[in-house]
């Protein structure tokens, strides 16, 4: 039961073969079987997950219908649940109980999925290891040795073991698209403002986006349908209908002009993702795709513009957690200002008071113009970059992640090098671009992906492109060894 994928599990409960509450409580139980090895979850919520599939159960036998009745999937732990703990993965959160549902949690919850639980993720979604958390890392299911991305690594490392069949993650520097590379998953970070922020803790507000992780991009298409559309409780949200991203999946590649980046290919990249890469293209090209070389020539620039803006905003966002309002507060504060600086010097972890500090560096006075103004400028040239190569072709194509994933603590003691991991999947957020990755094969036992880039609102093209591929590769249909 635990293999099937979202799409398998809408059919299987259409045809009654079994019901959620079955579903449920398979999955339950593999969860608690098989997740103390990954540490994929922070808090499950059983009570709550039998009192939904039981629901969607009633609903289907009332004649409802839908993809994601009695679905079961979990929540990255920065999205706000109502009674339940919403922890970011910091110790600031530990005890926090969301007062209200995140807009996303409550439309997947209307459309009927079913909460199994809340995933671990890196502190305040900051990290591309998951190594970050309060509670512990996260270890890849490939290789427990190694990480499995970051910081969407609990949402990943739970659908690659198939302890649940999807999740939502979110994105603000490649957090979807670079754990789905390193589990062997898909995963899509939407059109900045195509999935409401309400309710999703802040990390970098003109960045962050959520999104689905599954292992097919059919998958992607269903959960993103349920996480979708306006909100006027977002004010960045956009008042764009919503197309049916399941109808375009079957659309033909002839003639879909593909550009792929010269600057993807410099030192840095290992030369056996290239060669996979280089596989996929060959793949799309049987499929009719015409690929072109285009150039994004501000590329260089986008990872220190991001290193400057992501922790500005952060600096910013994160001012609210001072121990009075929310969260952490420290023993006997002496004074108000005692009480500030130990209540977020014990609350905060070492990677989110790094990135404070950066931040509000970036941003003091004298400084504002050299760090924070100049990024921005970058910010537009990247992004300036990418209208024009989308005069030229329809999608963009590159491999998502540089090297394979890591072992756990190999980049502990310099932040840097993780850094430079983000540095094909941070433009796509810097330009509020939708973006995609999909499997594409393996090195050494580590999975690769490969990541489609499209303008905006065309999800429904990424999905396309990806559910075609995977029509004609099994890479996404391998599974780890031992789940
Ligand atoms: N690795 C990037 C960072 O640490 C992106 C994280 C994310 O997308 N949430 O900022």
């Amino acid at each position: 039961m635990h293999h099937m994928t979202l799409a398998e599990i809408a059919r299987g409960l259409a045809d009654k073969k079994f019901s959620s509450e079955e579903l449920t409580k398979t999955l339950l139980a593999r969860i608690a079987q098989l997740d103390p090895q990954l540490n994929s979850f922070i808090s499950l919520t059983e009570e709550l997950a039998m009192s939904q599939a039981k629901a969607a159960d009633a609903r289907r036998a009332n004649g409802e219908t839908g993809a994601l009745l009695g679905a079961p999937i979990a929540h990255k732990d920065l999205f706000c649940t109502q009674g339940i703990r919403t922890s970011c993965g910091s110790k600031m959160l530990d005890t926090f109980k969301a007062p209200y549902d995140a807009t996303v949690v409550a439309k997947l919850a209307a459309a009927g999925t079913v909460t199994l639980g809340k995933t671990n993720m890196d502190e305040f979604a900051m990290g591309s290891a998951n190594e970050s958390s309060h509670y512990g890392a996260v270890k890849n299911p490939w290789n427990l040795a190694h990480v499995p991305g970051g910081s969407s690594g609990g949402s990943a490392a739970a659908v690659a073991a198939r302890l649940l069949p999807a999740a939502t993650a979110t994105d603000t520097g490649g957090s979807i698209r670079q754990p789905a590379a390193f589990t062997n998953l898909t995963g899509l970070k939407p059109t900045y403002g195509r999935v409401s922020r309400w309710g999703m803790i802040a990390y970098a507000s003109s960045l962050d986006q959520g999104g689905p992780l599954a292992r097919t991009a059919e998958d992607c298409a269903i959960l993103l349908q349920g996480m979708a559309g306006f909100d006027p409780n977002d004010s960045t949200s956009i008042d764009e209908p919503v197309p049916d991203y399941s109808t375009s999946l079957n659309d033909s590649l002839q003639g879909l002009r593909i550009g792929v980046p010269k600057e993807y290919f410099g030192a840095g990249l290992d030369p056996r993702i290239a060669d996979l890469v280089q596989n996929s293209i060959k793949e799309l090209e049987k499929l009719g795709a015409i690929i072109k070389q285009i150039s994004l020539p501000n590329m260089q620039h986008a990872i220190p513009a991001y290193y400057v803006i992501a922790p500005a905003e952060a600096s910013s966002n994160l001012s609210r957690f001072d121990g009075v309002r929310f969260g952490y507060r420290c023993e006997n504060p002496q004074n108000l200002v005692d009480l500030y600086k130990r209540s977020r010097g014990e609350g905060f972890g070492a990677e989110v008071q790094r990135r404070i500090m950066v931040g509000t560096y970036a941003l003091s006075a004298g400084y504002y113009d050299a760090y924070y103004l100049k990024a921005q400028k970058i910010r537009r040239l990247v992004k300036n970059d990418f209208m024009a190569a989308f005069n030229e072709v329809d999608i963009i194509l590159g491999p998502t992640t540089p090297n394979p994933a890591w072992k756990l603590g190999a980049k502990n003691s310099d932040p840097i090098a993780e850094y430079l991991e983000d540095v094909y999947t941070i433009t796509a957020n810097l330009a509020g671009l939708p973006g995609l990755s999909m499997p594409a094969g393996f090195v050494d036992g580590l999975p690769v992906g490969v990541q489609l880039l499209a303008p905006y609102f065309q999800e429904g093209r990424l999905l396309n492109v990806a559910h075609q591929y995977q029509l004609n590769t099994d890479w996404h249909t391998r599974t780890p060894t031992g789940f």
